[in-house]
């Protein structure tokens, strides 16, 4: 039995480079791809949120001079880009998806209607969510904690290059123990950083559970879904 029905994949546009310093690694897609379709073969509704930092970031143009709104919105439609690779990488291996952005294109995107992406979900496709919010000024950490609760997503589960949430930065401190499980309070009194303050503020409130996982071990994902213990869980 799985613990997790419907899950809320959050991948930042950094770890699309995999080794590079910019852009788009074809065969990070690919292993992003097949960890996804193992989930899809075990009925999990799978939302993934795709970030943008990998191409450009509204704040860092606005320490060159850029107009931060500007930025942002460049920022979001960096995410497409992160958006339609990823759908072509779910594609080529013959997963279902649809690509929905909070910005309109409709020549590469659905618009976000948050009824249409639940029936996505409730067929089977998988849905990337791209755009953003559609507003500037956030982030797509942000995106990920909104969609997760408009869709009812039973968690969000952010994968990064550590292993979970950690006393200090692991790569760092060599001291830094890593934490199993911790409460939305714990996490703001021991002033951790686990998504940015927006984002985070609206799963406590909500009282969604975050997982903070490695995304590079591939069976990870899946031994979340069966309830193992893997990263740090916040909740509570
Ligand atoms: N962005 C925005 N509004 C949003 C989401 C993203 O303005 O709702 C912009 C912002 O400039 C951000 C960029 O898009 O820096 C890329 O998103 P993010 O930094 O969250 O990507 P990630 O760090 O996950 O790769």
């Amino acid at each position: 039995m799985a613990k997790y029905k419907r899950i809320l994949l959050k991948l930042s546009g950094e770890s699309l480079m995999g080794d590079q310093q910019f852009g788009i690694d074809f065969k990070m897609l690919k292993h992003y791809a097949l960890q996804v379709q193992q989930l899809v073969e075990k009925n999990i509704e799978v939302a993934i949120v795709i970030g943008g930092g990998n191409i450009f970031r509204g704040m860092q143009a606005e320490k060159s001079g850029m107009d931060r709104v500007q930025g942002d919105y460049m920022g979001m439609l960096a995410t497409v880009m992160n958006g339609m690779a990823l759908q072509s990488a779910l594609e080529g291996i013959g997963v279902f998806t649809r690509l929905v952005t909070a910005i309109e294109m409709q020549a590469i995107a659905e618009p976000y209607i948050r009824r249409k992406a639940i029936r996505h979900l409730e067929k089977g496709r998988v849905v990337i969510f791209s755009g953003g919010t559609g507003s500037p000024y956030f982030t797509t950490d942000s995106t990920a904690a909104l969609r997760a609760n408009e869709i009812d997503a039973d968690v969000i589960l952010k994968g990064t290059r550590v292993d979970g949430i950690y006393t200090a930065d692991p790569e760092k401190d060599s001291t830094a123990t890593k934490f199993d499980k911790l409460s939305f309070a714990k996490v703001i009194s021991l002033g951790l950083s686990v998504m940015d303050m927006t984002a985070f503020t609206l799963c406590q409130e909500n009282n969604l559970p975050i997982i903070v996982f490695d995304i590079n071990d591939t069976q990870n994902l899946m031994r979340i879904i069966e309830g193992e213990q893997v990263g740090t869980l916040v909740e509570g």
